[in-house]
Protein backbone atom coordinates (compact mmCIF):
# COMPACT_ATOMS: atom_id res chain seq x y z
CA UNK A 1 0.00 0.00 0.00
CA UNK A 2 2.56 2.55 0.99
CA UNK A 3 4.06 1.82 -2.52
CA UNK A 4 1.41 2.23 -3.95
CA UNK A 5 1.27 5.24 -2.61
CA UNK A 6 5.11 6.36 -3.32
CA UNK A 7 4.61 5.08 -7.01
CA UNK A 8 1.42 7.42 -7.09
CA UNK A 9 3.11 10.48 -5.95
CA UNK A 10 6.04 9.51 -7.98
CA UNK A 11 3.59 9.58 -11.14
CA UNK A 12 2.41 12.71 -9.89
CA UNK A 13 5.82 14.28 -9.91
CA UNK A 14 6.48 13.54 -13.35
CA UNK A 15 3.69 14.75 -14.76
CA UNK A 16 4.16 17.85 -12.74
CA UNK A 17 0.93 17.53 -10.57
CA UNK A 18 1.45 17.54 -6.95
CA UNK A 19 -2.25 18.35 -5.59
CA UNK A 20 -3.66 16.28 -2.50
CA UNK A 21 -6.87 18.03 -1.16
CA UNK A 22 -5.85 20.25 1.37
CA UNK A 23 -7.66 21.94 3.87
CA UNK A 24 -7.10 24.62 6.21
CA UNK A 25 -3.99 24.67 8.47
CA UNK A 26 -1.46 22.84 5.54
CA UNK A 27 1.64 23.89 3.70
CA UNK A 28 3.46 23.12 0.58
CA UNK A 29 7.28 24.25 -0.47
CA UNK A 30 8.24 23.71 -3.95
CA UNK A 31 11.88 24.53 -4.66
CA UNK A 32 13.81 24.82 -7.60
CA UNK A 33 18.21 24.72 -8.88
CA UNK A 34 17.54 25.74 -12.82
CA UNK A 35 16.67 24.60 -16.18
CA UNK A 36 18.41 23.10 -18.79
CA UNK A 37 19.22 21.08 -21.99
CA UNK A 38 21.64 18.49 -20.00
CA UNK A 39 22.01 15.26 -20.91
CA UNK A 40 21.55 12.71 -18.78
CA UNK A 41 25.43 11.05 -19.18
CA UNK A 42 26.83 14.22 -18.39
CA UNK A 43 25.66 14.02 -15.07
CA UNK A 44 27.72 11.28 -12.55
CA UNK A 45 25.80 9.31 -10.18
CA UNK A 46 28.02 11.00 -7.23
CA UNK A 47 27.04 14.21 -9.16
CA UNK A 48 23.28 13.45 -9.30
CA UNK A 49 23.72 12.54 -5.50
CA UNK A 50 25.01 15.68 -4.20
CA UNK A 51 22.56 18.02 -6.02
CA UNK A 52 19.91 15.76 -4.09
CA UNK A 53 21.20 16.21 -0.99
CA UNK A 54 21.06 20.31 -1.21
CA UNK A 55 18.15 19.99 -2.94
CA UNK A 56 16.79 18.03 0.17
CA UNK A 57 18.67 20.07 2.69
CA UNK A 58 16.77 23.49 1.49
CA UNK A 59 13.72 22.05 1.17
CA UNK A 60 14.33 20.32 4.86
CA UNK A 61 14.99 24.17 6.23
CA UNK A 62 11.99 25.41 4.53
CA UNK A 63 9.79 22.96 5.80
CA UNK A 64 11.22 23.19 9.45
CA UNK A 65 9.72 26.75 9.32
CA UNK A 66 6.58 25.78 8.10
CA UNK A 67 5.62 23.06 10.10
CA UNK A 68 6.34 25.48 12.54
CA UNK A 69 3.27 27.97 11.92
CA UNK A 70 6.24 29.63 10.32
CA UNK A 71 5.72 32.06 7.46
CA UNK A 72 6.05 31.58 3.71
CA UNK A 73 8.10 34.51 3.57
CA UNK A 74 10.61 32.99 5.93
CA UNK A 75 10.25 29.57 4.13
CA UNK A 76 11.43 30.75 1.09
CA UNK A 77 14.67 32.97 2.14
CA UNK A 78 15.47 30.22 4.07
CA UNK A 79 15.89 27.38 1.50
CA UNK A 80 16.79 29.50 -1.14
CA UNK A 81 19.99 31.14 0.80
CA UNK A 82 21.59 27.54 1.38
CA UNK A 83 21.09 27.13 -2.39
CA UNK A 84 22.58 30.55 -2.87
CA UNK A 85 25.77 29.15 -0.60
CA UNK A 86 26.12 26.07 -2.11
CA UNK A 87 28.63 26.16 -5.70
CA UNK A 88 26.19 23.52 -7.75
CA UNK A 89 23.92 26.19 -8.40
CA UNK A 90 24.01 29.46 -10.43
CA UNK A 91 23.13 31.86 -7.17
CA UNK A 92 25.55 33.41 -5.02
CA UNK A 93 28.53 31.06 -4.75
CA UNK A 94 29.10 29.41 -7.93
CA UNK A 95 27.39 31.70 -9.98
CA UNK A 96 28.00 32.02 -13.87
CA UNK A 97 30.57 34.91 -15.10
CA UNK A 98 29.78 37.82 -17.05
CA UNK A 99 31.56 39.15 -19.96
CA UNK A 100 34.33 40.42 -18.22
CA UNK A 101 34.47 37.72 -15.89
CA UNK A 102 33.19 38.99 -12.84
CA UNK A 103 29.92 38.03 -10.82
CA UNK A 104 26.98 40.45 -11.39
CA UNK A 105 24.05 38.67 -9.03
CA UNK A 106 20.51 39.09 -9.04
CA UNK A 107 17.43 38.42 -7.02
CA UNK A 108 13.73 38.98 -5.82
CA UNK A 109 11.07 37.97 -3.27
CA UNK A 110 7.58 38.53 -2.90
CA UNK A 111 4.80 38.29 -0.30
CA UNK A 112 1.37 37.24 -1.61
CA UNK A 113 -0.68 38.59 0.99
CA UNK A 114 0.29 42.38 1.07
CA UNK A 115 1.78 42.10 -2.81
CA UNK A 116 5.07 43.78 -1.10
CA UNK A 117 7.95 43.20 -2.91
CA UNK A 118 11.51 43.40 -2.95
CA UNK A 119 14.55 43.03 -5.39
CA UNK A 120 18.15 43.74 -6.31
CA UNK A 121 20.52 43.64 -9.27
CA UNK A 122 24.10 43.55 -10.09
CA UNK A 123 25.42 43.17 -6.27
CA UNK A 124 29.08 41.77 -6.32
CA UNK A 125 29.63 41.44 -2.75
CA UNK A 126 26.59 40.88 -0.69
CA UNK A 127 27.04 37.24 0.29
CA UNK A 128 23.26 36.72 0.26
CA UNK A 129 21.38 38.52 -2.55
CA UNK A 130 17.62 37.10 -1.32
CA UNK A 131 18.25 38.76 1.76
CA UNK A 132 19.03 42.06 0.55
CA UNK A 133 16.06 42.10 -1.30
CA UNK A 134 14.36 41.28 1.49
CA UNK A 135 15.39 43.89 3.47
CA UNK A 136 14.54 46.35 0.25
CA UNK A 137 11.03 44.90 0.55
CA UNK A 138 10.62 45.28 4.10
CA UNK A 139 13.02 48.38 5.39
CA UNK A 140 12.69 50.71 2.19
CA UNK A 141 10.37 52.50 0.30
CA UNK A 142 10.95 50.93 -2.84
CA UNK A 143 10.60 47.75 -4.85
CA UNK A 144 14.35 47.22 -6.58
CA UNK A 145 17.71 48.67 -6.21
CA UNK A 146 20.54 47.53 -8.47
CA UNK A 147 24.51 47.80 -7.92
CA UNK A 148 26.25 50.22 -5.76
CA UNK A 149 22.99 51.59 -4.50
CA UNK A 150 21.93 48.19 -3.56
CA UNK A 151 25.48 47.28 -1.80
CA UNK A 152 24.95 50.24 -0.19
CA UNK A 153 22.06 49.50 1.37
CA UNK A 154 22.89 46.22 2.23
CA UNK A 155 25.83 47.41 4.04
CA UNK A 156 23.19 50.04 6.00
CA UNK A 157 21.09 46.43 6.83
CA UNK A 158 23.70 44.34 8.49
CA UNK A 159 24.22 42.16 6.11
CA UNK A 160 27.03 39.60 5.43
CA UNK A 161 29.78 41.42 3.07
CA UNK A 162 31.82 38.92 1.16
CA UNK A 163 34.93 39.95 -1.22
CA UNK A 164 33.93 39.19 -5.04
CA UNK A 165 36.24 36.24 -4.81
CA UNK A 166 33.81 34.27 -2.25
CA UNK A 167 31.06 33.59 -5.70
CA UNK A 168 34.33 32.09 -7.33
CA UNK A 169 34.21 28.46 -8.49
CA UNK A 170 36.68 26.79 -10.93
CA UNK A 171 34.04 24.93 -13.03
CA UNK A 172 32.33 27.80 -13.60
CA UNK A 173 35.65 29.66 -14.51
CA UNK A 174 35.91 26.72 -17.13
CA UNK A 175 32.52 26.81 -18.80
CA UNK A 176 33.13 31.05 -18.75
CA UNK A 177 36.57 29.83 -20.62
CA UNK A 178 34.71 27.54 -22.85
CA UNK A 179 32.08 30.14 -23.53
CA UNK A 180 34.61 32.56 -24.78
CA UNK A 181 36.07 29.67 -27.07
CA UNK A 182 33.25 29.05 -28.74
CA UNK A 183 31.77 32.97 -29.37
CA UNK A 184 34.74 33.28 -31.69
CA UNK A 185 34.26 30.48 -33.19
CA UNK A 186 30.16 30.61 -33.35
CA UNK A 187 29.42 34.07 -32.45
CA UNK A 188 26.62 33.31 -30.13
CA UNK A 189 25.65 33.27 -26.71
CA UNK A 190 24.59 29.84 -25.53
CA UNK A 191 21.48 29.64 -24.01
CA UNK A 192 22.83 26.68 -21.86
CA UNK A 193 25.49 28.42 -20.14
CA UNK A 194 23.11 30.10 -17.52
CA UNK A 195 21.58 26.83 -16.23
CA UNK A 196 21.10 27.03 -11.70
CA UNK A 197 19.09 29.64 -11.21
CA UNK A 198 17.19 29.05 -7.97
CA UNK A 199 13.76 29.24 -6.47
CA UNK A 200 11.43 28.57 -3.72
CA UNK A 201 7.66 28.86 -3.42
CA UNK A 202 5.83 28.38 0.00
CA UNK A 203 2.47 28.74 0.71
CA UNK A 204 2.05 28.43 5.10
CA UNK A 205 -0.62 27.48 7.63
CA UNK A 206 -2.02 30.65 7.62
CA UNK A 207 -2.76 30.56 3.59
CA UNK A 208 0.02 33.30 3.16
CA UNK A 209 1.99 32.62 -0.34
CA UNK A 210 5.43 33.72 -0.86
CA UNK A 211 7.84 33.43 -3.88
CA UNK A 212 12.06 34.48 -4.09
CA UNK A 213 14.09 33.55 -6.99
CA UNK A 214 17.94 34.33 -6.88
CA UNK A 215 20.69 34.02 -10.06
CA UNK A 216 24.03 34.78 -11.27
CA UNK A 217 22.05 35.33 -15.23
CA UNK A 218 23.46 34.06 -17.73
CA UNK A 219 26.92 33.14 -18.87
CA UNK A 220 28.85 36.26 -20.73
CA UNK A 221 25.92 38.85 -20.54
CA UNK A 222 27.21 42.19 -20.76
CA UNK A 223 27.92 44.30 -17.95
CA UNK A 224 25.04 45.94 -16.52
CA UNK A 225 22.60 42.93 -18.34
CA UNK A 226 19.88 42.22 -15.78
CA UNK A 227 17.29 39.34 -16.14
CA UNK A 228 13.84 38.18 -15.11
CA UNK A 229 15.08 37.52 -11.85
CA UNK A 230 14.45 40.84 -10.15
CA UNK A 231 11.50 41.53 -12.15
CA UNK A 232 8.23 41.31 -10.63
CA UNK A 233 6.05 39.62 -12.46
CA UNK A 234 8.42 38.30 -14.73
CA UNK A 235 10.52 35.82 -12.88
CA UNK A 236 9.13 36.32 -9.23
CA UNK A 237 5.30 36.80 -8.34
CA UNK A 238 3.03 35.91 -5.62
CA UNK A 239 -0.82 36.77 -4.72
CA UNK A 240 -2.91 35.55 -2.26
CA UNK A 241 -5.79 35.13 -4.74
CA UNK A 242 -4.10 32.97 -7.38
CA UNK A 243 -0.64 31.80 -6.59
CA UNK A 244 3.17 32.33 -6.18
CA UNK A 245 5.53 31.40 -8.81
CA UNK A 246 9.67 31.18 -9.23
CA UNK A 247 10.87 31.12 -13.17
CA UNK A 248 14.16 29.80 -14.74
CA UNK A 249 14.83 30.01 -18.20
CA UNK A 250 16.17 32.28 -20.61
CA UNK A 251 15.09 35.49 -19.10
CA UNK A 252 14.83 37.97 -21.92
CA UNK A 253 11.76 35.96 -22.72
CA UNK A 254 10.37 35.38 -19.41
CA UNK A 255 10.42 39.65 -19.11
CA UNK A 256 8.94 39.57 -22.58
CA UNK A 257 6.06 37.39 -21.74
CA UNK A 258 5.94 38.17 -18.46
CA UNK A 259 5.59 34.64 -17.32
CA UNK A 260 5.30 34.41 -13.51
CA UNK A 261 2.17 37.32 -13.47
CA UNK A 262 0.42 35.85 -16.77
CA UNK A 263 0.43 32.49 -14.92
CA UNK A 264 -1.17 34.12 -12.04
CA UNK A 265 -3.61 36.02 -13.95
CA UNK A 266 -4.94 33.75 -16.11
CA UNK A 267 -6.14 31.67 -12.70
CA UNK A 268 -7.52 35.05 -11.45
CA UNK A 269 -9.35 35.96 -14.95
CA UNK A 270 -10.11 32.84 -16.86
CA UNK A 271 -10.73 30.78 -13.48
CA UNK A 272 -8.29 28.23 -14.79
CA UNK A 273 -6.47 25.88 -12.65
CA UNK A 274 -2.35 26.38 -11.76
CA UNK A 275 -1.65 23.24 -13.43
CA UNK A 276 -3.14 24.55 -16.76
CA UNK A 277 -1.99 27.88 -16.20
CA UNK A 278 1.49 26.84 -15.84
CA UNK A 279 1.71 24.39 -18.20
CA UNK A 280 0.26 26.44 -21.20
CA UNK A 281 2.73 29.03 -20.40
CA UNK A 282 5.88 26.70 -20.61
CA UNK A 283 4.59 23.74 -22.54
CA UNK A 284 2.86 26.44 -25.54
CA UNK A 285 3.68 30.05 -25.40
CA UNK A 286 7.13 30.21 -24.22
CA UNK A 287 7.39 26.62 -26.18
CA UNK A 288 6.79 27.79 -29.32
CA UNK A 289 8.91 30.47 -29.90
CA UNK A 290 11.66 28.59 -28.39
CA UNK A 291 12.25 30.02 -25.63
CA UNK A 292 13.80 27.40 -22.83
CA UNK A 293 12.91 27.26 -19.09
CA UNK A 294 10.50 26.11 -16.60
CA UNK A 295 8.64 27.24 -13.40
CA UNK A 296 7.86 26.02 -10.01
CA UNK A 297 4.13 27.28 -8.63
CA UNK A 298 2.03 26.41 -5.47
CA UNK A 299 -1.69 27.52 -5.30
CA UNK A 300 -3.48 29.11 -2.58
CA UNK A 301 -4.58 25.83 -1.72
CA UNK A 302 -1.58 24.10 -1.67
CA UNK A 303 -1.80 22.81 -5.28
CA UNK A 304 1.90 22.31 -6.61
CA UNK A 305 3.38 22.66 -10.55
CA UNK A 306 6.93 22.57 -12.19
CA UNK A 307 6.55 22.40 -15.61
CA UNK A 308 9.75 22.74 -17.74
CA UNK A 309 10.41 22.81 -21.40
CA UNK A 310 14.11 21.73 -21.55
CA UNK A 311 15.61 18.34 -20.54
CA UNK A 312 16.05 18.82 -17.09
CA UNK A 313 14.54 21.29 -13.73
CA UNK A 314 16.67 20.30 -10.76
CA UNK A 315 13.50 20.50 -8.31
CA UNK A 316 12.09 19.57 -5.26
CA UNK A 317 8.80 19.76 -3.17
CA UNK A 318 7.03 18.89 0.06
CA UNK A 319 3.30 19.42 1.13
CA UNK A 320 2.27 19.24 4.94
CA UNK A 321 0.51 15.48 4.25
CA UNK A 322 4.07 14.07 4.12
CA UNK A 323 4.59 14.07 0.02
CA UNK A 324 7.95 15.12 -0.73
CA UNK A 325 10.20 14.60 -3.90
CA UNK A 326 13.24 15.72 -5.60
CA UNK A 327 14.18 15.07 -9.17
CA UNK A 328 16.59 16.63 -11.97
CA UNK A 329 15.41 15.03 -15.44
CA UNK A 330 11.92 14.56 -16.77
CA UNK A 331 12.13 10.64 -15.83
N1 LIG B 1 16.47 33.44 -15.82
C1 LIG B 1 17.86 33.66 -15.54
C2 LIG B 1 18.30 34.91 -16.27
O1 LIG B 1 18.00 35.04 -17.43
C3 LIG B 1 18.73 32.51 -15.92
C4 LIG B 1 18.20 31.14 -15.59
O2 LIG B 1 17.18 30.99 -14.99
O3 LIG B 1 18.85 30.14 -15.94
O4 LIG B 1 18.99 35.70 -15.69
Amino acid sequence: MKRMKKLFVFALFVAGICSPAFSQGTYALAIHGGAGNVARESVTPEREIEYHEKLREALNAGEAILKDGGSSLDAVEAAVRILEDSPLFNAGRGAVFTAEGTNELDAAIMCGATLDAGAVAGITTLRNPISAARKVMENSPHVMLIGKGAEQFGYEQGLDVVDPSWFFDQSRWEQYREHLRRQQTRGALDVNDKMGTVGAVALDMHGNLAAATSTGGMTGKRYGRVGDVPVIGAGTYAHNASCAVSATGHGEYFIRYVVAHEISAMMMYKGVSLQVASEELINQTLKEIGANGGVIAVDKDGNVSMPFNTTAMFRGFVQSDGTHAVGIFAE
